[in-house]
């Protein structure tokens, strides 16, 4: 069995070579402040080669046939599952969430990449009728070409299988940049489809500290035909522009502003379950996190107790300690956010009802925060908070909780409950939001489409949906029949 140590890689990967640089930049353990590498900072140069690397493989990728990548895809997912503990332990000290779920990242991450494994000899043409008796059409589907896959910290793995499987499925080859707080499980991953022999140039890993200098050579080159990128809206926006000048697809994976909706009719307890499964995972720093809590009048405050007994008993710690269900934030800009909307909040009449302040252990760890008697005119209505605060807002009517949570730039995640199965459809019906789950508190899996619409994004992620990201039609009319 590996441990940890043995997947820590601190060379870029590009053309099945590891490539070292100049400059480095480290990669530092969020709970403890531990430097755990020091990476390779590649620049634009590196980049264009890894480029130049991923459009040379890709002509004989797309060559082999389906089956021949399902094999590899198979072996790559055999290959991360059997390194469950040790990519989870990396994780864990790169990234800071407790184990638990950083096992449960690997077998999701992993999960896509079996599935599309198996897809991969289900991705399929057509043929049409013709539009002259002499004429017939053919509907092909091809792999779009080279793809770059920029991708967040907070889910280092599960953001990267998500966009290679699919893509190298499809028969694409891929360049990923991961986020610069992460770049170490992104590493360990490709050695192990290395390992597997995933052909070199396939899958290549640009690690930089400068994502504004690199970035724009996967944004710009035109041999790059895809991007799909994770992480903020803002950044979401100055890529798809930079995408516009060759034309390229793009898939946005963006921020959201998840309200999370309790009706009088809703079982409270499995309400207040999901909600803190929804709101407090990964420390609430999940772009599909419940942003808002709506609950109706009659149940406010019933709800907003149990909430408070459920979120005061979260052990806060270090995420490789036993029990630990809430590690640091990811960076001290991200506990400065939950603060001033806490302080925004508190200072424009709602209250406190646990939590509120940097926890004890120091650093960038957070006390789970509940706070009461929320409004909309509040910061935390409008922004994404992407930390451990939940705030509950409280609403009388169905159709007053469905404009409430209509109400944002963004539409990714929304939950609610609620047993009448006419109030369940209305609402479900009305969401402006790419994904509803309702009576559940976690919807994310590789068999869904993912996704968001608004400025949450655009483009799915997972299910045979997912392919379509990847692939372009090509149509051909054969006449003369
Ligand atoms: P977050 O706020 O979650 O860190 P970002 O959108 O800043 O999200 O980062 C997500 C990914 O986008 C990371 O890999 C980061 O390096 C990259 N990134 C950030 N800014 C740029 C940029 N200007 N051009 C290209 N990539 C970028």
């Amino acid at each position: 069995m590996s441990s940890y140590q043995d997947l820590i890689f601190d060379k870029a990967y590009i053309g099945g070579q590891w490539r070292d640089s100049e400059r480095h930049f480290a990669v530092t353990n969020p709970a403890t402040g531990e430097v755990l590498a020091q990476v390779a900072d590649l620049g634009a140069d590196d980049v264009r080669e890894a480029v130049a690397a991923a459009e040379s493989a890709w002509h004989g990728w797309k060559r082999k046939t389906a089956k021949e990548r399902s094999a590899l895809l198979r072996a790559w997912y055999d290959s991360i599952m059997a390194h469950q503990d040790a990519l989870a332990e990396l994780m864990t000290r790169e990234q800071g969430k407790p184990l638990a779920e950083a096992r449960g990242e690997v077998a999701y991450g992993a999960s896509f990449v079996e599935y599309y494994a198996e897809e991969a000899k289900r991705i399929a043409g057509d043929t049409l009728p013709g539009h002259g008796p002499d004429k017939r059409i053919l509907v092909f589907r091809e792999p779009i070409g080279v793809v770059a896959a920029i991708t967040p910290w907070n889910f280092p793995l599960a953001m990267i299988t998500r966009k290679c499987a699919p893509a190298m499925a499809a028969g694409c080859s891929v360049v990923i940049k991961p986020a610069e707080a992460t770049p170490l499980t992104a590493l360990a991953l490709a050695k192990l489809a290395e390992d597997v022999g995933i052909p070199s140039g396939v899958l290549n890993v640009v690690t930089a500290s400068s994502p504004r200098e690199v970035g724009p050579v996967l944004t710009g080159d035109s041999r790059v035909r895809k991007v799909s990128f994770t992480g903020s809206t803002a950044v979401g926006k100055i890529l798809l522009s930079q995408c516009a000048a060759t034309v390229k697809k793009a898939s946005m994976e963006l921020g959201g502003n998840a309200p999370f909706i309790v009706f009088d009719d809703a079982d409270l307890d499995a309400a207040v379950e999901g909600a803190v499964a929804s709101k407090y995972r990964n420390s609430g720093q999940t772009c599909v996190c419940t942003n808002r809590l709506l609950v109706q009048d009659g149940v406010y405050d019933a709800f907003v107790e149990k909430l408070a007994k459920r979120v005061a008993e979260l052990k806060v710690g270090n995420g490789l300690d036993d029990g630990v269900l809430q590690g640091p934030l990811i960076n001290a800009a991200a506990v400065d956010k939950v603060q001033s909307h806490i302080s925004d909040a508190l200072g424009k009449g709602a209250s406190l009802v646990c939590g509120g302040k940097p926890h004890q252990l120091g650093g960038t760890f957070f006390e789970p925060t509940v706070l009461r008697d929320v409004t909309t005119d509040m910061q935390v209505a409008r922004e994404e908070t992407f930390g451990p605060l939940a705030p509950v807002f409280r609403f009388t009517t169905d159709e007053e909780a469905i404009a409430m949570a209509n109400d944002t730039e963004f539409g990714l995640a929304a939950y609610f409950y609620a047993r009448d199965y006419r109030r369940i459809w209305h609402t479900m019906e009305n969401l402006e939001y790419g994904m509803v789950a309702i009576n559940e508190g976690i919807l994310s899996t590789e068999l869904a489409p993912f996704g968001g619409i608004k400025e949450s994004g655009l483009g799915r992620e997972g299910s045979r949906y997912g392919l379509d990201e990847y692939t372009e039609l090509k149509y051909a009319c054969l006449g003369g029949l």
